[in-house]
């Protein structure tokens, strides 16, 4: 399967908003293809991945939760996200770190809604409805701000705390 190719900030792709996805479109074998690719894709080196960010201005996302080593509080957990939408967010929000895929080692503190209400259709044409709460939802709003042209960046508070995934794992990671 070939590799698809990643876009990286400074690429005006990233700051679009993406297209809505016919649900027939959903069907066809390009787009299961697609979403494969997109799960390949990440597969050991992300938790998610958007459209945009593999240079396909489209609302689709997809997410796979893996065992976290240093967070034994995550639970695993795969989504496809088409057309998604946040339909609320908790006012209640925690600092956490993050990093993307179109940001090669680079990590910074983010302030997010601890728990969202999220709509969107999954990989059957599925209308789903779901809440998610603590690591699960700041990746719904990470993945879900991608397909709005918004950037992990754009939302920290303090740009301080942005540093190289090396000094991250030294000084925060192993604190
Ligand atoms: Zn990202």
């Amino acid at each position: 399967m070939p590799i698809l190719k990643r876009t990286h900030f400074g690429n005006p792709i990233l700051r679009k908003k993406a297209k809505e996805i016919s649900l027939r479109e959903i069907t066809t074998p390009a787009f299961k293809k697609l979403v494969r690719q997109m799960f390949g894709a990440i597969q050991n080196i992300g938790v998610g991945l958007a459209a945009p960010q593999i240079g396909k201005s489209i609302r689709l996302a997809v997410i796979d939760i893996h065992p976290l080593p240093h967070r034994p509080d995550v639970t695993p957990i795969k989504r496809v996200l088409i057309n998604p939408e946040i339909l609320k967010y908790s006012k209640e929000t925690e600092s956490e770190y993050e990093g993307c895929l179109s940001f090669d080692g680079v990590r910074g503190s983010v302030p997010r809604s601890t728990s969202v209400k999220v709509c969107y259709y999954n990989e059957k044409g599925e209308k789903c409805i779901e809440t998610a709460v603590g690591f699960l939802a700041k990746v719904f709003q990470h993945e879900i701000d991608h397909l709005n042209g918004v950037l992990f960046v754009d939302r920290m508070k303090d740009m301080k705390t942005l540093m190289t995934a090396q000094e991250y794992s030294k000084r925060i990671l192993n604190q």
